[in-house]
């Protein structure tokens, strides 16, 4: 059986996600960044890291700023 994608080392019978663990992750991945709008930004700024539209230096810039704003 796999394990439940959420990290929290359960197993699942069936899916990726015991039942409730896929809302449990988003809601505690909008925690760790601060908010939906924070995560967005970051989610935003990483894409465009790896479509080489931003370098490191600005990445590493704008994720330390996203992170302080929790
Ligand atoms: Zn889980």
């Amino acid at each position: 059986m796999p394990e439940c994608a959420c990290g929290c080392g359960e197993q699942t019978k069936k899916g990726k996600y015991l039942q409730g663990h896929e809302q449990k992750l988003r809601k505690e991945l909008e925690e760790k960044v601060g908010s939906l709008q924070l995560l967005s930004s970051l989610v935003k700024v990483t894409q465009k890291y790896a479509q080489e539209q931003m370098g490191l230096t600005d990445l590493g810039r704008l994720v330390k700023l996203i992170y302080s704003k929790e």
